[in-house]
């Protein structure tokens, strides 16, 4: 048996404690041995106040896992491919698709593996969805993402920031699900609410087409309280498709198909430990490209003010 990997973690926040602590405490293929963080902190483990003092001091670091916002990362992803480390990107991957393209580019040239995760991918009933679509006629989709952003993003400036994403923050999951089930597609029209307030938006509705015209809709809204929606339908011949849940749910014609509790990260740390070992990177830029697609041919609509 291979010897733990050991690894870093860098901007420890919401995430870092919901999900990569939990996962990586877990799995005996890791050793986490240093965090980097400006006011977090990991405990038992050694802690420095930036990346580059990370590395310097744990020379023997093999892993980093970049957790701090998107418009903050490619710096630091720079730095650790420079330093030969293996780099774990949180979703989405960057705040544009060719700083994206960059990384991997720098990942080949130092013979290291770059993972831009999407943890939605790995939702318990996605690959149950596939299989039923690849052997369906699909013959529309919709994709419905709507969730209360007080709830879920309380005073998280970043995300209202440019290369925050606003709603296509969650959008983007959706969109990493959706590209991994659904026939290649294209977008064809969008309409972005911007609040008069803040920088990103608040609500969107795509139009998407497949190469071979079928359409596929998008509905995102921050603003919704009550029962949150995590949802893609698709109307087929071998019936209704609906995977709910954020991906954790399927059923076909209201019969639950599949229906298991998640381990998103665990599958993801799962899958850069086997990239790590076969030499190779995954970098699916296909949900970012979508996103910048959206900002570049959307129509932009101000509306009222937001206010956490
Ligand atoms: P967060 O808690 O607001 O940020 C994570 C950490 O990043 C912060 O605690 C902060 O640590 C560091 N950071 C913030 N601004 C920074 C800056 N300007 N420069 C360097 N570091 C900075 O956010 P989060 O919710 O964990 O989300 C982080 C990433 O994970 C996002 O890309 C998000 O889409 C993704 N994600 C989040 C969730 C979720 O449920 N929240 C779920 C899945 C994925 P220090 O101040 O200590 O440096």
């Amino acid at each position: 048996m291979s010897q733990p990997i050991k690894i870093g973690i860098v901007g420890v926040g919401k995430i870092v404690r919901d999900q990569h602590l939990p996962a990586l405490a877990k799995d005996q293929d890791y050793r986490l041995i240093a965090a980097a963080s400006r006011h977090g902190r990991v405990d038992d483990i050694a802690n420095f106040p930036d990346i580059e003092a990370m590395l310097d001091a744990v020379p023997e670091l093999e892993a980093v896992s970049l957790c701090m916002p998107p418009q903050f990362r490619y710096d630091a992803a720079r730095t650790a491919l420079m330093a030969k480390k293996h780099v774990f990107l949180e979703k989405p991957p960057g705040a544009t698709v060719s700083e994206v393209e960059d990384l991997k580019t720098l990942a080949a040239q130092n013979g290291v593996s770059l993972f831009a995760s999407w943890h939605s991918r790995y939702a318990p009933a996605v690959e149950a969805a596939r299989a039923f679509l690849d052997t369906a006629k699909i013959r529309s989709a919709a994709i419905n993402w709507k969730e209360d952003v007080r709830r879920w993003h309380p005073n998280q400036e970043w995300i209202w920031a440019p290369g925050g994403f606003g709603v296509f923050d969650p959008g983007i999951n959706a969109l990493s699900i959706a590209t991994h089930i659904l026939p290649a597609m294209f977008i064809t029209s969008a309409v972005l609410d911007f609040p008069e307030n803040r920088a990103s938006p608040v609500a969107a509705r795509v139009a998407f087409r497949t190469s071979n015209g079928l359409p596929v809709t998008m509905d995102l809204d921050w603003l919704q309280t009550g029962p949150q929606s995590w949802d893609i339908l698709a109307d087929t011949d071998k019936g209704a498709m609906v995977l709910s849940g954020g991906g954790s749910k399927l059923a076909i014609d209201g019969k639950v198909v599949h229906d298991e509790p998640e381990a998103e990260y665990p599958m993801l740390y799962r899958r850069f430990a086997e990239i790590l070992h076969a030499g190779t990177s995954d970098v699916d830029l296909a949900p970012l490209q979508h996103v910048a697609d959206a900002f570049m041919l959307g129509k932009r609509n101000v509306v009222e003010a937001f206010f956490d």
